[in-house]
């Protein structure tokens, strides 16, 4: 048999239709499942390395290593079991972290880049996925104010990527020399105590060293506070760094709050150095009716980080760097690569996407959130915004109005996550007995397969040497949360409660 014998004979349309088919079935009628309240949030794996056997990843390697294919049917049922075991994030209590379940257009719009397996590094092979890209970054620029002519933004592997890039672009474009000669100063970059922690991990990895990064202070409720930043920046200098870079963040991680970007900006602007809004969790509120002004002053970055994998349902990853200009992509980021790259003036339109970026080969993230943003179009994504403000202040009011509940978080809640204590009883405890009571309630929220929550030390305890103990840090953000969802997660959370001695 020829090699062009034996592909013909392999009838991938029926193997693939043999292997897809039944998949697609299965998970529908878990979807099916879930939205009936048959299937839970799936189980709490006590012990990582369990999961080995039930998995049955050796003898599974085995069985793939011998000389022997494995059956569709057997393929089938360890992608089931993989269902089984895993988190079941279509589930209504699934409210940890930042990010929800995908959606039905979410999942096409991964089986499309999956058929296409496009590489959307240059033009040639990317024909669609790329001019999507450049249009749909155009119009989510245009929603934070950027909207001159150069408006635009790339897609990155998450936040974090999208942070360092822009922590690269300042240095290039303010010190272009840097891209020669590299850290010919010693940069100085700015961000509030409660930033994400990829700022510090961008200055490692640029060679700035995490001593470079200056954490500023916060108000009581949790956002920059521009005035020390502006005392912290005058210090530097005097200490002999060359100021680069000021994060400001539309969402904190833990607290959700969303620093004055109008006055980081002046402040950016008096001293010459890069404005970024690490907007990885709170950027889509711009899509709000009626949060969207804690984004006021958007417009005068230089560069936003904005993840339609968290808010929008988008699946991971999508984030998207948006810039007023996006000439800095090139202008930052490429080299003279002409076997790969038949276009690269540094200023010019850029349709080969890689060369604006340190990567080469690239997932075309940004499909996913154009198929979801045609289908539900800007008003689908302002209601499920709003309608996610609107649980998480419910539970503000129904947390408030009962016996226990200590609302942590600045009301009304700047994002979409709830920070709170609860004491059993109402008794008074200790910072240790609050994390005993947290972190016993979330245990057995995620054994009962109702709830998944997370929770958190406070960062403010780090900076003071207290120890206030952990609090419950739940995030709303999903349209599948009902008040009916809220109203049981707190019953829960007082049942759970009554059963733990203290
Ligand atoms: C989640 C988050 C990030 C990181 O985004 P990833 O996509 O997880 O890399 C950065 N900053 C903030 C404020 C975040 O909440």
């Amino acid at each position: 048999m020829t090699v062009q014998e034996s592909q013909l004979e392999s009838d991938r349309a029926n193997e693939l239709q043999r292997l897809v088919v039944p998949a697609i079935e299965l998970i529908i009628e878990q979807i099916r499942d879930t939205d009936s309240g048959k299937r839970s949030l799936g189980p709490r794996h006590e012990d990582p390395k369990s999961l080995y056997s039930t998995l049955d990843l050796d003898k599974s390697l085995e069985k793939g290593l011998r000389d022997r294919e494995s059956a569709p049917e057997e393929v089938l049922a360890v992608v089931k079991n993989i269902l089984d075991t895993s988190v079941n994030t279509w589930h209504p209590g699934f409210l940890d972290k930042l990010y929800a379940s995908t959606n039905p257009i979410g999942v096409l719009s991964d089986i499309v880049l999956s058929v296409l397996n496009t590489n959307s590094h240059v033009f040639t092979v990317s024909p669609a996925l790329t001019v999507i890209e450049r249009k749909v970054a155009q119009k989510y620029a245009a929603l934070f104010g950027f909207t001159g002519p150069t408006a635009g933004g790339l897609t990155f592997s998450g936040g974090s990527w999208s942070n360092i890039t822009s922590l690269h672009m300042a240095r290039s474009i303010l010190f272009p020399e840097t891209k020669l000669d590299g850290n010919l100063h010693k940069f100085a970059i700015y961000t509030s105590v409660h930033s994400h922690y990829s700022v510090e991990k961008a200055a490692i990895l640029l060679g700035l060293g995490a001593r470079s990064v200056f954490k500023v202070p916060v108000d009581k409720k949790g956002r920059m506070d521009v005035k020390k930043l502006d005392d912290i920046i005058e210090k530097s200098k005097i200490n002999g760094y060359t100021p680069l870079y000021v994060n400001a963040t539309a969402g904190t991680t833990v607290f959700g709050s969303f620093d004055p970007f109008e006055e980081v900006a002046t402040v950016a602007k008096k001293h010459h150095i890069w404005f970024h809004i690490d907007g990885s969790w709170g950027g889509n509120t711009i899509f709000s009716s009626k949060r969207n002004g804690l984004l006021r002053g958007s417009h005068l970055a230089d560069s936003i980080t904005s993840n339609p994998h968290k808010m929008l349902g988008v699946p991971t990853t999508c984030s998207f760097l948006l810039v007023p200009n996006d000439r800095v992509f090139t202008q930052a980021n490429s080299l003279s690569a002409p076997y790969l790259f038949h276009n690269n003036e540094d200023d010019s339109d850029n349709f080969d996407l890689a060369n604006g970026t340190m990567g080469c080969g690239r997932r075309g993230d940004a499909l996913k959130f154009y198929l979801g943003w045609l289908y539900y179009g800007t008003a689908g994504y302002r209601d499920r915004v709003d309608h996610a403000y609107a649980m998480a202040d419910y539970f503000v009011n129904k947390g408030s109005a009962t016996p226990g509940f200590t609302i942590v978080s600045d009301t009304p809640v700047q994002c979409l996550q709830v920070c709170f204590y609860y004491a059993p009883g109402n008794k008074p405890l200790t910072g240790q007995q609050r994390t005993h009571v947290t972190r016993t309630i979330a245990t057995r929220l995620h054994s009962s397969g109702e709830f998944l929550v997370d929770y958190a030390p406070n960062p403010d305890d780090a900076a003071t040497g207290q120890d206030n103990g952990e609090f419950f840090r739940v995030v709303f953000n999903s349209p599948i949360v009902s008040s009916r969802v809220v109203d049981q997660l707190v019953h829960k959370v007082v049942e759970l409660g009554s059963t733990i001695d203290l």
